[in-house]
């Protein structure tokens, strides 16, 4: 079981699937009040039911991180239904690898805008409900979930590989921001985790490449990574578990 986390608010993009979903579910499940945000309305429609028909309260917000007036919409939405959010958690994300010689120009700013800059969008919307709630003396949480791509370099992963390093440094650089007033980020490293994620690549080379590594150091659960979510954002608010690198025991 987890520390306290009834009675928190929280706002998790990536919902429709994966570790946004996982952990959605679970943070509900221990009496948080969710929105649940990302572009497919019916996945998150059918988890908010889940989620009610469980007992806890779910919001759907259907909403595109790479689009400015998208995430302001959806924050309003948020803020009109729940008010002040304390907990936030950055799962949306892309991987489209290619060699970079390929020069898939579209991939790569897809991957920018969705990793990068959609959670910085997500991050600018809330940080002031996060500020606030720490100054009432709540737990607040900001959680970006990055990558071991983040440190490990692996062939036509660069760009996304180096999305991901910009997400790490942007946990640390908002950790120096948010830290003295009490917001705590935290910063969560998967290795390969069984999810939708390798589900858009278009280069079946790559593709069977991920499907071999599955096979040969097998993957860590949705389920995992949302429980490492509930165990640092219900910790006493003066302890942050800033940097969490999780890979399945086998993966080199
Ligand atoms: P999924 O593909 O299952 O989840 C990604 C989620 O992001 C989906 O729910 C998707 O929903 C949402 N999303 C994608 N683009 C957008 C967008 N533009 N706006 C809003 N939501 C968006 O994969 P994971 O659960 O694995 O991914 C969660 C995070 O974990 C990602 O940041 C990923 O990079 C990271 N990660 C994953 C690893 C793995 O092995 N699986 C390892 C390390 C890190 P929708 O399409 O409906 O918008």
């Amino acid at each position: 079981s987890y520390g306290t986390l009834a009675g928190r608010t929280a706002v998790i993009t990536g919902a429709a699937s994966g570790m946004g979903a996982a952990t959605a579910r679970l943070l509900a499940a221990q009496g948080v009040r969710v929105a649940l945000l990302a572009r497919r309305a019916e996945r998150l429609e059918e988890l908010a039911a889940t989620i009610e028909a469980e007992g806890g309260e779910a919001l759907a917000v259907t909403a595109d991180v790479t689009g400015q007036a998208s995430v302001d919409a959806a924050a309003e939405r948020v803020h009109s239904t729940f008010g002040q959010v304390d907990l936030v958690v950055n799962a949306a994300g892309v991987m489209l690898p290619n060699p970079v010689d390929e020069g898939r120009t579209d991939e790569w700013q897809r991957m920018i805008d969705t990793n990068v800059t959609g959670a910085l969008r997500i991050i600018r919307a809330f940080t002031s409900d996060l500020v606030a709630a720490a100054a009432d003396g709540r737990t607040a949480d900001l959680v970006n979930i990055s990558s071991i791509g983040a440190h490990v370099a692996f062939p036509n992963y660069a760009v996304y590989g180096a999305t991901k390093a910009a997400l790490t440094h942007l946990s640390s650089s908002l950790r120096t921001e948010f830290g003295p007033r009490d917001v705590r980020v935290t910063n969560i490293e998967p290795g390969l985790t069984d999810t939708e994620l390798g589900g858009h690549i278009d280069n079946a080379e790559l593709s069977g490449q991920l499907d071999g590594m599955f096979d040969a150091v097998g993957a860590l659960s949705s389920e995992e990574i949302a429980d490492l979510v509930a165990y640092a954002t219900s910790r006493a608010r003066h302890i942050n578990l800033r940097q969490l690198v999780v890979l399945p025991t086998r993966q080199a």
